[in-house]
């Protein structure tokens, strides 16, 4: 056994975050990139991945004002654009004095800048319902709310944003609809324009606009459901991981775990690695999801507990206690344990416990 007290961690590789970032870089051609670091940098760690990506990223998206200051205070200059906008009128002359941009999606936040006292010039985007039907002003409303935002004194540039719902289906007619769509809202008024997340970026290029914003591709996940075709150059930024702590043989028929829903069909070599929903694996992670033991493929078996996992070793009978085992990351992607579990890369990164220390790699 390793020296550590529990052998469960998330290791995060900075390299493999900067590769993600140059290799959308790459794919964002004349665009400018917005980093997408909210929800705890994806879960890799805000200010870890700011730093991380500070003297490259031209300007970086998180979801609310609680978000931007760590990143302000970490020292990065660029703009922060807030995704969620603010959700107080009090917030906005913090934003102008910080830099940050919120994104406007509601009349009540028009009102709310129209009736804000003086505050620095501030930069805002004025987020654009293209279809997605989530946040966001009608397509019919955009030039007036425009007007009514260009009128006021503590404005200085618009931008117009919005957000794809189907850029991950590659063969999707939605995505070139809403394009559409976006493109004629806006159309005639002066100011910046974005659409593109992680999948827009890598896979239509039409999208790209003045600005991209990947969120999940720099953390190595690929943003497509169409897995069979060719993968992005991404590499896995959080590798989940952990170690044997018992291994055993047991009989034939065997039931493995809470509420028996595994049985060994033959007799058997069965680990228990120190891994479970306590440290964000997926509770709902079936029998049969893939994982690594000392770089073989093989199997979750039963139920997920809160502190442990067991483990088919057939594929691996020589392993004993101590034994790495990898959940998701190098040599196995995030998204294909997700499938499995039911669930995206996002929710898996996100739902990584402390318990689970991030060690920079
Ligand atoms: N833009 C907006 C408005 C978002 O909400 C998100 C993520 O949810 C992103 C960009 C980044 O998306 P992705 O992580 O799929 O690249």
């Amino acid at each position: 056994m390793r020296g550590e007290a529990r052998p469960t961690r998330a290791r995060i590789s900075l390299d493999a975050l900067r590769h993600n970032y140059r290799v959308l870089r790459a794919s964002a051609s004349d665009a400018r990139v917005m980093a997408v670091i909210k929800g705890d940098g994806y879960g890799h760690g805000l200010e870890r991945v700011a730093r991380t990506l500070m003297p490259e990223a031209e300007c970086f998206a998180v979801s609310g004002v609680d978000e931007a200051r760590p990143i302000r205070a970490a020292g990065a200059t660029q703009p922060v654009v807030l995704l969620g906008g603010f959700f107080s009128a009090d917030e906005i002359p913090l934003h102008a004095r910080e830099a940050f941009q919120p994104v406007i999606h509601s009349h009540w936040q028009v009102e709310a800048l129209a009736a804000a006292g003086h505050h620095e010039p501030l930069d805002i985007w004025i987020k654009v319902d293209s279809g997605m039907h989530r946040l966001g002003f009608l397509p019919d409303e955009v030039a007036g709310v425009h007007r009514r935002l260009s009128a006021l004194p503590g404005i200085r540039e618009i931008g117009f944003l919005t957000h794809l719902a189907e850029a991950d289906d590659r063969d999707s007619p939605r995505t070139p609809e809403q394009l559409r769509t976006f493109e004629q809202a806006c159309a005639g008024l002066p100011g910046p324009r974005s659409a593109a997340n992680s999948a827009g970026t890598l896979g239509w290029p039409a999208a790209h606009c003045d600005w991209v914003r990947p969120g999940i591709s720099l953390y190595g996940a690929t943003p497509f459901v169409d897995q069979g075709r060719a993968r992005p150059d991404l590499r896995p930024v959080m590798t989940l991981e952990s170690g044997l702590i018992s291994v055993k043989q047991l009989p034939a028929g065997a039931p493995i775990g809470y509420g028996s829903t595994w049985r060994c069909p033959e007799a058997m070599p069965v680990g228990v690695a120190a891994i479970g929903y306590g440290d964000g694996y997926p509770r709902h992670a079936p029998s049969g999801t893939p994982l690594l033991v000392d770089g073989v493929e093989t199997q979750l078996l039963g139920r997920v507990s809160m502190d442990l996992i067991t483990v088919d070793l057939r594929p691996c009978p020589q392993a004993r206690p101590g034994a790495r085992v990898v959940l998701w990351g190098d040599g196995l992607p995030a998204e294909t344990v997700a499938d499995r579990a039911g669930t995206i890369a996002y929710e898996l990164f996100c739902q990584v416990t402390p318990r689970a220390p991030r060690q920079v790699v």
